[in-house]
């Protein structure tokens, strides 16, 4: 078999040399058997729910405990699926008109699943896989058959899988999985989030013809940073995709030797390279791999994991977890980000035709201050004796900054006639991802302490790209000309306004992008905590003088394309 190369979207950094494993879901058959009395189908019924619930606990505390809370608030979802009123309510129907349990099943999700996917919103689309996921579970219990999924993997393997649900994703074992490719996905999908938390290379949307061309035991070379699948390789690619992957490993660990310390340009300027993090357990894994700080703490999973917001004390408890993890480094606060694409129940949302422009972040915390309130005591409490920082999200002009503010002052002089006790002086800054706020930067400086450049919103709505929607993925580019010429605007306009600013997008972890940012003069880099190793590498091999020249020749190009091509030629030099 001659050797085939197949382009996917890089998903997950890192090489993998091995057979393939084609995961094809068992086929779950419904016998057909005469129904029972109702009351018998739905007694099965429920004993099958109440199995799945103790599964998918199961699988939750597993994830928890591999990669944090985060991560495994989508078996939480799935089991709040179990109880779905619309789910049940129809399968009780069914059963009543004379079908079987399974009948029944299979029956109501598939009609709750179709509804959702017609729905034409990528958001609801994921919903049905998760409709159709839990209502697998259920049937495969009703069926009598065990917990199988991945479960046949034996020797080390690369997956090959049309996708990957997320209780597929969550059940690979990692010593057993080398690596996974999917047909479709995004960079975004759940599997591709996971696969980066984990440090499993992936490549996800390959498209139909990956799994044309591999059937059982194919030898495949997989490079999660190119996204490149190199199947059936000849004997000279396994040696080369094998040096770079010792290649890979060795630098790793050069660079792993070294996290602890600050990071530094070759000449000597200090710049600061923290962590993304959601919750306590990826602040450990910050530290482990050298954050000098947290640059961005999304706080939205505790508005989304329950079907009412999340109490003070609540709030009060994690956020002082993370702090105490953190030490004296400092820890940015994001304010709640809900909305767009992640509106909570509890909320009176609007139905919104675009709701990336709609009733979201800091517009929300604005329309709803007890809400807002409730979490800016939580984190002033929290604070006492730590090194905190609160941002607002999504901010476009001064009068919401000031207003925001305002709360915040409000807050403070609460607390203060209550006795209660709360850090006074916590910098309050801004995301910068709106383009408004962008070319409004020296307007806003007045009420703004710091800045954090949000490069995930700012290419989409500098671009009017949508950044969940794989159909426009090719022209989500965060080093677009006008993306860069905005973040070079913003680093200037705060400069001289005496402000610092930071990176919390995506771009800031990305080898490709570091030193475009750095000749800028970025202060601050934020990012997936396993970046963190090679982006101080990165860092301590370029001059400032050298990064300036680099961002200089990058700024000279009239589209993404070139700019990548230049950078790819120049960064060959350093990592
Ligand atoms: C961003 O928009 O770049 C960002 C960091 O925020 P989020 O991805 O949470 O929207
Ligand atoms: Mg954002």
């Amino acid at each position: 078999m001659p050797e085939k190369t197949l382009q996917g979207i890089p998903a997950s950094d890192g090489i993998a040399i091995g057979p393939a494993f084609r995961y094809i879901p068992t086929e779950l058959t419904v016998p057909a058997r005469a129904a029972e009395s109702a009351d018998e189908e739905l007694s099965r019924f429920d004993a099958a729910r109440e199995q799945a619930r103790v599964e998918l606990q199961g699988l939750s505390d597993a994830i928890e405990k591999r990669a944090g809370k985060e991560e495994a608030a989508i078996f939480e979802a799935h089991r709040e699926m179990l109880n779905d009123p619309a789910l049940e309510g129809r399968v009780r129907e069914l059963v009543g008109s004379g079908q079987t349990a399974e009948q029944a099943l299979v029956n109501a999700t598939d009609e709750l699943a179709g509804l959702l996917a017609g729905m034409n919103d990528e958001l609801f689309a994921a919903r049905a896989l998760d409709v159709k996921d839990v209502g697998r579970r259920i049937l495969r219990v009703l069926l009598g058959l065990p917990d199988t999924a991945l479960g046949a993997v034996t020797e080390p393997s690369v997956i090959i899988a049309s996708d990957l649900t997320p209780s597929d994703t969550a059940s690979l074992d990692p010593h057993l999985t080398l690596g996974f490719c999917t047909v479709h996905g995004g960079l975004t999908s759940h599997s591709a989030i996971l696969a980066r938390t984990l440090g499993i290379p992936a490549i996800v949307g390959l498209g139909e013809s990956l799994l044309e061309s591999i059937s059982a035991q194919t030898p495949l070379a997989l490079d999660g940073k190119e996204g490149v699948l190199i199947v059936a390789p000849a004997n000279q690619t396994v040696e080369i995709f094998q040096g770079r992957k010792q290649q890979r490993e060795s630098r790793m660990q050069v660079m792993k030797a070294s996290v602890d310390k600050e990071a530094r340009t070759a000449n000597g300027r200090r710049v600061e390279v923290a962590a993304n993090i959601g919750e306590v357990a990826s602040a450990h894994t910050a530290v482990e791999n050298g954050a000098e700080g947290i640059g961005l703490l999304r706080t939205e999973f505790l508005y989304l994991e329950d079907a009412q917001p999340p109490s003070e004390e609540k709030q009060f408890r994690i956020y002082r977890d993370i702090f105490k993890v953190m030490g004296d480094r400092p820890v940015i606060v994001r304010t709640l980000d809900i909305g767009g694409d992640k509106p909570p129940s509890y909320l009176p949302f609007p139905n919104e035709m675009n709701p990336f422009l709609g009733w979201r972040a800091i517009r929300i915390s604005l329309d709803e201050p007890e809400l807002f309130k409730k979490q800016i005591r939580a984190i002033l409490r929290a604070a006492m004796g730590h090194n905190a920082r609160i941002m607002f999200p999504m901010v476009s002009d001064l009068d919401e900054l000031r207003r925001a503010r305002d709360i915040v002052d409000t807050v403070k002089r609460d607390l203060a006639l209550a006795s209660v006790e709360f850090a006074f002086d916590v910098p309050v800054g801004i995301m910068v991802e709106t383009p408004a706020a962008a070319v409004l930067v020296d307007v806003l400086a007045e009420a703004s302490d710091f800045f954090s450049l949000g490069t995930n919103d700012l290419t989409q709505y500098t671009l009017a790209v949508d950044r969940g929607n794989a159909k426009v993925a090719n022209l989500f580019q965060p080093l677009h000309p006008a993306v860069l010429r905005l973040i070079k605007q913003t680093i200037d306009a705060a400069h001289a306004n005496g402000k610092w600013v930071g990176m919390c997008g995506e771009l800031a972890g990305m080898t490709k992008a570091i030193p475009i940012l750095l000749g800028f003069g970025l202060d601050e880099f934020s990012m997936n905590p396993r970046a963190i190793p090679e982006a101080k590498y990165l860092i301590g091999q370029l001059t400032d003088e050298r990064a300036r020249e680099i961002a200089n020749q990058a700024m000279s190009f009239g589209t993404a394309t070139d700019i990548e091509d230049y950078i790819k030629g120049t960064l060959a030099l350093y990592v």
